[in-house]
């Protein structure tokens, strides 16, 4: 017998290098005909970037991204509000690393292929149904011609992203995304980096803001690949009909709001007028749920907890996801009881993470400081340093990434 995977984005391909290195048999059925190069910037914080030097990866993340140096935070026009050092500047033992998702994905893939040989992940095979029965599941897939198949596994894991076909079925009453109000338009454009080699930069508040980083290593000319979001909240609700991060946008859309942001250091309109393509993604997540296996069925990644990306750590926690999940097998076995020891150690705090994100995770920073000015406070009054600092110790511990705590920690797989 085996383990399916639902899945080949970065939560299935990562846990499929996680089972071969615990000796676990796994295939990956994934819907896409083919996987490619999609999407734009993403950060790794450090507690997923120990498990990817676990399984090897440091050269791969090295060559296609780069370390964080710096987070830093502007409130409207630019005014600093707070900057910390990130990484192995701020004193952890791993660094954080902004990659672009499609480059690291494809590295995923080649790692995979690589080591569990090149059927293990089988395209074009949408995963339907399951069924649980005394000493397996039965997974159902239909291609996209309409051909239908079913496997017979140990465990199925649903790592099927944030419209699961697996959570629906547990879930069939779940209803569509929750909306959080806002719109984000990415996009990356080759230019150079603001401040450091790689500062995550953040400027504005509740009502509209911009955030880039670099996600590649600087070339000759010292320019990178900027990765950027500008987010509003339009008044217009229509256009939140789908969540797709693959819709294409125009500038016009968004580009009036910020046609002043040029702040000398950092000029928004000419770094999207430098975008190789623009995509636009409704400011979504899930409700968390209490249960994350039904049975030998279980959920990873998004498909178990979508979350605003204001922490930058949805591809994070999908792989932290694979290596409890891993650990887990690894001392009992790829039973049931494996399962229930994975939900126990994190869905507690990763629903209270999905709520904090809902809440603005670390961005609340800004806004608490918004509300301060709205209600008359200078901008200098309204800014707290020592709150500040104790509002993000708060937001890594709660994330898993508390420098310390993490530093102190065994790893989650030992070797
Ligand atoms: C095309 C794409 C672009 C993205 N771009 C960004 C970005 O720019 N910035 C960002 O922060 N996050 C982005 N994300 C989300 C980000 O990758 C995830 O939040 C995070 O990495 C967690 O990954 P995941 O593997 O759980 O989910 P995902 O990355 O969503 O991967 C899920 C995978 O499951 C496949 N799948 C879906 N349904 C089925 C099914 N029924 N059967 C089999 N396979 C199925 C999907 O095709 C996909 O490959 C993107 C996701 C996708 C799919």
């Amino acid at each position: 017998m085996t383990i399916i995977v639902a899945g080949g984005g970065i939560a299935g391909l990562t846990f499929a290098l996680t089972c071969h290195e615990i000796g676990e048999e796994v295939h990956v059925y994934e819907a896409a005909s083919e996987i490619r190069s999609l999407g734009v910037g993403i950060n790794l914080q450090p507690n997923a970037v120990r498990e990817l030097y676990q399984l090897g990866l440091e050269t791969d993340l090295r060559e296609i991204g780069i370390e964080a140096e710096e987070w830093a935070l502007f409130f409207y026009g630019a005014h600093p509000v707070w900057t910390e050092p990130r990484g192995t500047q701020a004193g952890y033992n791993w660094p954080q690393f902004s990659v672009h998702r499609g480059q690291f994905h494809l590295r995923l893939l080649d790692a995979v292929r690589a080591r569990l040989g090149d059927d293990c992940v089988v395209s074009d095979a949408r995963l339907t149904r399951f069924e649980n029965h005394a000493s397996g599941v039965t997974a159902h897939f239909t291609t996209s011609k309409g051909k239908t198949f079913t496997q017979e596994a140990d465990l199925l894991v649903g790592a099927d992203g944030i419209h699961s076909s697996v959570r629906q079925q547990m879930y069939p009453n779940q209803g569509d995304v929750h909306w959080g109000g806002a719109i984000m338009w990415r996009g990356v454009s080759r230019c150079a980096p603001p401040r450091t080699r790689n500062s995550f930069v953040l400027i504005g508040g509740i009502k509209q803001r911009f955030i880039c980083y670099p996600v590649a290593p600087l070339d000759e000319n010292g320019e990178t690949t900027l990765n950027w979001i500008a987010e509003l909240r339009p008044a217009d609700v229509s256009a939140i009909d789908q969540s797709d991060w693959n819709k294409p946008a125009k500038p016009e859309v968004f580009m009036d709001e910020f046609l002043d942001w040029d702040f000398g250091w950092l000029n928004v309109p000419e770094i999207v007028s430098r975008a190789e393509g623009i995509w636009e993604f409704p400011m979504v997540d899930r409700d968390p749920i209490d249960r994350w296996a039904e049975g030998r069925a279980v959920l990873i990644g998004d498909a178990a907890h979508a979350m605003f990306p204001h922490g930058s750590g949805g591809a994070t926690q999908a792989i932290v996801d694979g290596r409890v999940l891993g650990a887990a097998i690894k001392a009992v076995g790829p039973t049931k009881t494996a399962l229930n020891v994975y939900e126990a150690r994190l869905v507690k705090p990763i629903k209270e993470l999905v709520l904090r994100n809902r809440g603005e995770g670390p961005m609340g920073v800004l806004f608490n400081i918004e509300e301060r000015v709205a209600a008359g406070h200078s901008l200098g009054d309204a800014i707290d340093e020592n709150e500040i600092a104790s509002f993000m110790a708060r937001y890594k511990e709660a994330a898993g990434f508390a420098r310390d705590t993490l530093n102190a920690t065994p790893a989650i797989i030992e070797g």
